[in-house]
């Protein structure tokens, strides 16, 4: 199953995300933990991709085929061209071709001085036409609702999504956002310059303190009011602020769908507690 035929039949496509451990030992713990979140039904789920390849533990396609094969849940396994020549692309390709997984969100990679950008992929777009033209996958692509932290301006960012839309990429999946307003105006900014691929809204619960410092500065996500009174008013108690986290996404989510959005994707943290109950909380909008 293409995962771009689902957003042609279904008002709002939900999906979760998930990454590999660190290590194999934990391969046990990361399939009970997919189990679990099969049984919310997602509409498919992605696996995350350490650029240049770098895991560690389980890799991306293992745990895709999983999920597609075992689970029978479409599976998205990103994967960059960051430090990636043309072969070996196309062995990791023909790998995910194996393993039954048909669908891919390419992407560029961070920048990474280990890492020199491709001369054959310089931007997700190439790697997404590589992709296309290999044939056999649906191939989905990443957008940033502030703006990617690269580009000169917001317009300008949303401009290059062009070279997304013509290299067939369908859906986009957004950076995570604490802040509605602003996935709000990049749509519009989108359809106005005629950028009509579907996009699924990426939203992560703040659920513990650990997470606030990482994710901020790694997302450069604009922090609304709300959002900060909450982690002030809970930042003392580990379980008032769970609660309150899951609580915040659920009520950015229900806005999300009750605005028509294409999609949601939960990026859950491998925690399949905070997906069930972010579920329960939304289950009666999908
Ligand atoms: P690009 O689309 O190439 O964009 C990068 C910059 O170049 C932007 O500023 C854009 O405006 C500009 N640009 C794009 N195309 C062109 C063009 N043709 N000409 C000129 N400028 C252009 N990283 C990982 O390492 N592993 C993951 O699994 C992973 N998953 C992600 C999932 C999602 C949903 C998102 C939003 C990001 C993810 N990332 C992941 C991070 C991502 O790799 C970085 O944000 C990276 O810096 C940009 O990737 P991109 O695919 O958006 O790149």
């Amino acid at each position: 199953m293409f995962i771009s035929h689902l957003y042609k039949q279904k008002d709002c496509v939900f999906s979760i995300e998930v990454f590999p451990p660190k290590q194999s030992t934990n391969k046990e713990k990361l399939y009970d933990t997919l189990k679990e979140m099969a049984t919310l039904h997602p509409d498919f789920m992605s696996v995350t991709y350490g650029a240049g390849g770098s895991n560690g533990g389980i890799s991306t396609c293992e745990i895709a085929g999983y999920i597609q094969n075992q689970l029978e849940i479409p599976a998205l396994a990103h994967l960059t061209c960051v430090g990636a020549d043309r072969n070996t692309i196309r062995e990791n390709l023909a790998q995910l071709h194996t393993a039954g997984v048909h669908n891919i969100l390419a992407l560029r990679g961070d920048a990474n001085p280990n890492l020199p950008f491709s001369k054959e992929f310089p931007h997700a777009s190439h790697l997404a036409e590589e992709i296309l033209k290999q044939g056999g996958f649906c191939v989905a692509g990443a957008c940033y609702p502030e703006g990617h932290p690269e580009a000169a301006s917001l317009v300008q960012d949303v401009e290059n999504l062009v070279y997304k839309q013509n290299a067939q990429v369908s859906p986009l999946i957004t950076q995570l956002f604490f802040d509605n307003l602003h996935f709000y105006r990049f749509l519009n900014l989108m359809r106005k310059k005629n950028i009509t691929i579907p996009v699924s809204a990426g939203i992560m619960p703040i659920v513990n303190t650990r997470q606030i410092e990482r994710t901020i500065k790694l997302s450069s996500a604009s922090l609304p009011p709300q959002f900060t009174k909450m982690i002030a008013r809970w930042q003392d108690d580990p379980n008032g602020l769970f609660e309150a986290g899951i609580e915040y996404a659920i009520q950015q989510i229900r806005d999300l769908i009750q605005s028509g959005t294409d999609g949601i994707h939960l990026y859950a943290m491998n925690n399949p507690t905070v997906a069930k109950k972010v579920h329960e909380g939304i289950q009666d909008l999908l």
